[in-house]
């Protein structure tokens, strides 16, 4: 990745960082899934309106590194439209990007700009933990979810 681009990137997390989207509770909303990464103090939690297996709007709230909250207001953005089963392939490519900064995954779009956090091993659990957290709200689990189960 050109550094050109890693600028980019980082000023978009910069900006969903500072602004972040549907940063707010939702009246209505009947799922809801929680996501706490113990290693840097990272703690949200996702709220999801579904309409039977459609997401129809997410929010989330909480607080955490700069890193975690533009990845909840990135995610939350991309999930909204989706159906269960889309949210769990967007989840896996996600997950393939902050790993490996694989950002040529197809469907990914403004998401890519998290590739580059594969190159810092600490941050990938800050950039997926949202999106544990609204795994475990699509299936509907009870009880909040820790990215100490996660398997690096
Ligand atoms: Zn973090």
């Amino acid at each position: 990745m050109s550094d050109e681009l890693d600028e980019l990137y980082q000023q978009v997390i910069l900006d969903h960082c500072k602004a972040p989207r549907n940063f707010h509770t939702l009246d209505g909303a009947n799922r809801k899934g929680e996501g706490y990464n113990p290693l840097c103090g990272d703690n949200y939690t996702v709220f999801l309106k579904m309409d039977g297996d459609i997401v129809r709007e997410a929010s989330f709230q909480g607080s955490g590194c700069c890193i975690s909250k533009a990845s909840a207001s990135l995610m939350t953005d991309a999930v909204k439209g989706r159906n269960k089963s889309e949210v769990k392939a967007l989840f896996e490519k996600v997950h393939d990007l902050v790993m490996t900064g694989n950002g040529d995954a197809e469907g990914v779009g403004k998401l890519a700009v998290f590739a580059g956090v594969h190159k810092f091993p600490a941050r990938v659990k800050c950039a997926i933990l949202s999106w544990h957290a609204v795994l475990a709200a699509v299936e509907g689990k009870d009880g909040p979810v820790s990215t100490e189960n996660e398997k690096n």
